[in-house]
């Protein structure tokens, strides 16, 4: 022992999974220990001893391994680098093992532990007993590469033993779970969010090892002599299968899972799929073709024998089944919980669980957990400010809380037309715009906010949207665009986005030899929506709730069914002392904190606050009645179309993509009003979009109007049917591409490249909703700003919803300056495109006719206004850090705090706002205890791990 304490062992990978748990086992064995790490090794901090030393390199750089290998006796080399082609595998693990094992003799090392793998044998069902003299898969080149590379590094190092003596022991540890590593195992299935597909039936038991027996094993193989040139396989006694794991884990995170259990043979078709597609677009990483075996490996059916390691290393793994559970996978998913962005998970919790009555105290409460809501949130993940997010709904839609939104809508004149539109084209992709059951306002009730239901589609408000303009009554910001600009690039990193440019200035990022008309720039600019994509969900729009869920950070709890019916403020009404909250069944309880922040939505925004009355007999922040004032939406609807044998030549509209990382990005292009023509015409800012239209005929319709006994012309529809056999054929492969038996991995890469080939493609199979639809015309559709009216207001009417807060009555109209914009920017393609070069759209005849009043317009789910930003407290409601005027520790998010509406969906505008405000409360509030909350840049990291 007294040697012991003299000698020093390197550790390569000390800071991962294994190598956490190892270095105390060594520390307390008495050896100096050196840990080389490549980044913050977070995971030994908590380690306090004097014979521990941390250093800082690579073992990929020679010179950090050189520098590392001064004065030590013995290594053990954990370290493994991933990567995704076999030239990465090789490069960053098998070299540096050999430079390693060079290293080892040149400094005349004691002794070298290998950490191998049981991946390397084939360990499906015909695999038999598995002993150290079992040899490896014979067919490893066709084997993963994690494999593959640790037999390469062994057999590397097993000739230096042989022809040079290195002082090689190998161990191979099997599945090995515990404290520091994922429960979510990827051995024991392949887990994305809440599905686990388990690979093949899942019933036969895994070689599962402790983390902890295979430090103690590691550590017996640098004491025990006489073992060089040996190889230890490193299993427990078999005594769980995967069906046994999945059901402790689900009792131990509380969350269920679905587990599927997937046969061997669709992972290797999908796998099989994916390389043709690699061999097809020459992917650099298309040499190795999928091999039946090594997916059958991983169901683990062979019996792995370690008796070699129980007799030469006298190792006693713990044999124990309960210590399996409570260690492998009960200490697993509390260390998981407990460390930060680790794995998936933040605290959601449903009030209906607490006693009626209860106290929950925070930082910050942040009334509504929809975009604004979950951004601030997240601003503050990981520092030391407690945040507590109050969200009405629950974790997915309800229609029993959709009901608390229910409200009445007054004024316009059009209140017909405008709702069949709805029918006939909004509520036919997105189902949320059913006029029956939200006929204005639309929004969702849950976490994620609208987010749930929303399109994806973002782009920043234009310069002339922030500045007051004569010809736009009570417009203006309190700053400018520019001063936003950092903040747009944080909420475009949130969102996904791609290169943060909506104007001309993107056409040479699309690097495609587009021939652009030359329309006239002083009427017409080009203006371009990118499209959020979910991390998570390859054929999906981005989720903020998905997103947040799948983030950890202990000091941000999340109540549901949590709805915040009254804000409590001193008699004075300039601070806010409380919330009452109450469940769906109307359980009330109380909420105190330092700070809140109120992002429920442009309507719910200020309808709380209009509702918020005790103290305050006109509800809250409301002394010169600006609450739920200059209410503003979208109004927008279609105003012509592009015939069919003239979409070809209409393209310049339409849709792009560009590859800035991993992932496509989808621009849609569309025109705008120039800043100059506003000006000179006093129009309001808008916009025109293409998009694909169903055609009349619509194989589609056909089979629905055949089901339904509504055809007028059966011979005819039948004989579209038939007509239609290769589109019904397509039908059925994008169901079967968007269902679960497609791997979500090869989906967004199928996805990618779709949308690099040919984006119009991806959004005609996308507006197709997964049936075999014909599209033809392109229908041209307009979005306007709505100019910010007084009289355009929430009022609190007389019903009550179930927890007894009134509802309001939205007067909400559309004015003539609204429909003279739309009218102009019509009347401009009609004249401006052909003189381009371009076909001229058929436009609507009311704007052809100059018969304003005929025009159908609809609100487009886009709220504004409602608690309007103003320095002066006369002409807003909050200030120009969203702070309610008069009331200290209050601030209002979202879109009710714009002061005008641009044209630009407002998703993007909202996250950028509330990461200014979220800078703003810790400044102002948490100067002194907030510590380095994540920077920006970590976001994408965080997210990358969760993927
Ligand atoms: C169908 C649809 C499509 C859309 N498409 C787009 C698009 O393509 N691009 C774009 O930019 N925007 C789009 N939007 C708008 C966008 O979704 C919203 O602007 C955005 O989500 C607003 O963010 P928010 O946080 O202010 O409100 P929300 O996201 O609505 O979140 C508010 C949250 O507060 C909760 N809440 C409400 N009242 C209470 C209460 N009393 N107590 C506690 N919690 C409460 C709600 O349940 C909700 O979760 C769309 C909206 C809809 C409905």
């Amino acid at each position: 022992m007294e040697r012991l304490f003299e000698e020093t062992v390197l550790v390569l990978g000390g800071a991962g999974f294994i190598g956490q748990m190892l270095v105390p086992y060594l520390l307390a064995a008495g050896y100096r220990v050196r840990v080389m790490v490549r980044g913050p090794a977070a995971a030994l901090a908590s380690i306090q001893n004097d014979r521990l030393e941390i250093v800082r390199g690579d073992i990929l750089n020679e010179t950090d391994l050189e520098a590392a290998f001064r004065n030590v006796a013995s290594v053990v080399h954990l370290a493994h680098v991933w990567g995704s082609t076999w030239n990465e595998f090789w490069r960053n693990n098998v070299e540096p093992t050999r430079k390693i094992g060079e290293l080892c003799i040149v400094h005349n090392v004691r002794r070298l532990v290998f950490a191998g793998t049981i991946d390397s044998y084939y360990a499906g069902s015909n695999a038999g007993t598995i002993t150290e003299k079992t040899p490896f898969d014979r067919n490893l080149k066709r084997r993963n590469y994690y494999a593959r590379s640790k037999a390469a590094a062994e057999q590397i190092l097993t000739e230096m033993y042989k022809q040079q003596q290195l002082p090689l022991v190998i161990v191979r540890p099997g599945i090995v779970i515990g404290p520091g590593g994922t429960p979510f195992h990827g051995a024991v299935g392949r887990f994305s969010g809440d599905l686990c597909e388990v690979w093949g039936e899942g019933t036969n038991a895994l070689p599962l090892v402790l983390v902890s027996d295979v430090a103690a094993a590691m550590v017996r193989a640098l004491q025990v002599d006489g073992i060089e040139g040996e190889s230890f396989n490193l299993i427990d006694r078999p005594l769980l299968t995967a069906r046994d794991y999945l059901d402790e884990l689900q009792k131990q995170t509380g969350k269920p899972l679905k587990v599927v259990h997937r046969p061997i043979w669709k992972f290797f078709l999908a796998d099989l799929i994916k390389w043709f597609v690699k061999a097809a677009t020459r992917h650099s990483d298309r040499a190795r073709m999928p091999y039946y075996y090594d997916w059958e490996s991983r169901t683990q059916k062979a019996a792995f024998n370690s008796d070699h390691a129980r007799v030469r290393l006298g190792w006693q793994p713990a044999s124990n089944r309960q210590r399996l559970v409570d260690e492998g996978i009960g200490s697993a998913v509390r260390y998981w919980r407990s460390s930060p962005r680790r794995g998936a998970g933040t605290r959601i919790e449903n009030l209906e669980t607490r006693p009626a009555g209860s106290l929950f105290e925070a930082d910050v409460a942040i009334i509504g957990g929809g975009a604004a809501g979950l951004t601030i949130a997240r601003e503050f993940m990981n520092t030391g400010v407690d945040v507590l997010i109050l969200e009405s709904g629950l974790d997915g839609e309800s229609p029993v809380h959709a009901e608390l939104d229910r409200l009445e809508w007054l004024n316009d004149p059009k209140r017909e037309a405008s709702l069949n539109f709805r029918r006939t084209f909004h509520q036919k992709s997105m189902p949320w715009f059913d006029p029956d059951v939200q006929p204005y306002g639309v929004r969702c009730r849950g976490l994620g906010g609208s987010t749930a239901c929303w399109g994806g589609k973002s782009a920043t408000f234009d310069d002339i949207d922030f500045a007051k303009r004569d010809w736009v009554p009570n417009s203006g910001w309190p700053f400018s665009r520019a001063s936003l600009e950092p903040y747009i690039e944080r909420a475009a990193e949130v969102l996904n986005l791609g290169p943060n440019i909506y104007d001309e200035k993107l056409w040479p990022l699309i690097g495609k030899n587009i021939k652009r008309p030359r329309l006239d720039s002083t009427k017409l600019r080009s203006f371009f929506w990118q499209f959020a994509r979910s991390r998570l969900v390859a054929v999906s729009v981005m989720n903020l709730a998905n997103e947040f869920r799948a983030q950890r950070a202990d000091n941000v709890r999340t109540l549901i069914n949590a709805t915040v019916v009254h804000v409590d403020t001193n008699t004075e009404g300039d601070r806010v002392t409380g919330l009452e909250i109450s469940t769906i069944d109307g359980a009330k309880s109380h909420v105190r904190a330092k700070v809140f922040v109120l992002a429920a939505g442009g309507i719910e925004n200020a309808r709380i606050l209009l509702n918020s009355n005790r103290q305050q007999k006109n509800g809250l922040g409301n002394t010169y009645d600006n609450v739920g004032r200059y209410l503003m939406d979208h109004p927008g609807g279609r105003i012509g179309y592009f015939k069919k044998s003239d979409v070809k030549r209409a393209r310049y509209l339409g849709f792009y993509s560009i590859v800035p990382k991993n992932d496509s990005i989808m621009y849609m292009h569309g025109l705008a009003l120039s800043p100059a023509v506003q000006a000179r015409m006093k129009l309001l800012n808008t916009a025109v979009y293409v998009l694909p239209e169903i055609s009349p005929r619509d194989p589609f319709g056909a089979v629905k109007r055949l089901l339904t006994f509504q055809t007028t012309n059966l011979g005819g529809d039948l004989w579209l049917l038939v007509c239609s056999l290769p589109l019904l054929a397509k039908g059925f492969a994008i169901k079967l591409f968007y269902s679960p038996v497609f791997p979500e991995r090869l989906k967004r890469k199928t996805v990618n490249l779709l949308m690099a080939i040919n984006p119009g493609f991806v959004v005609r199979e996308f507006l197709s909703m997964r049936v075999p639809h014909r599209l033809d015309r392109m229908g041209v559709h307009v979005i306007v700003e709505q100019p910010p009216d007084r009289e355009n207001c929430l009022v609190l009417s007389e019903s009550t919803d179930a927890l007894g807060m009134r509802r309001v009555t939205a007067h909400w109209r559309i004015s003539a300056n609204e429909r003279r914009s739309v009218a102009a920017i019509g009347q401009f393609l009609h004249d401006e495109l052909p003189k381009a070069g371009m076909p001229a759209p058929a436009i609507d005849e009311w704007i052809m006719q100059d018969r304003p009043d005929d025009a159908v317009l609809v609100d487009m789910a886009h709220i504004f206004g409602t608690t309007r930003m103003s320095d002066d407290p006369r002409t807003g409601v909050v200030d120009s850090q969203g702070k309610v005027h008069g009331v200290g520790n209050l601030f209002v998010a979202g879109s009710s705090i714009f002061p005008t509406s641009g044209h630009a969906n407002p998703t993007l505008m909202i996250l950028s706002l509330a990461i200014r405000q979220a800078d703003e409360i810790k400044r102002r509030f948490f100067a002194d205890t907030y510590c380095g909350a994540e920077q920006p840049q970590d976001l994408r990291k965080a997210f990358s791990s969760v993927e």
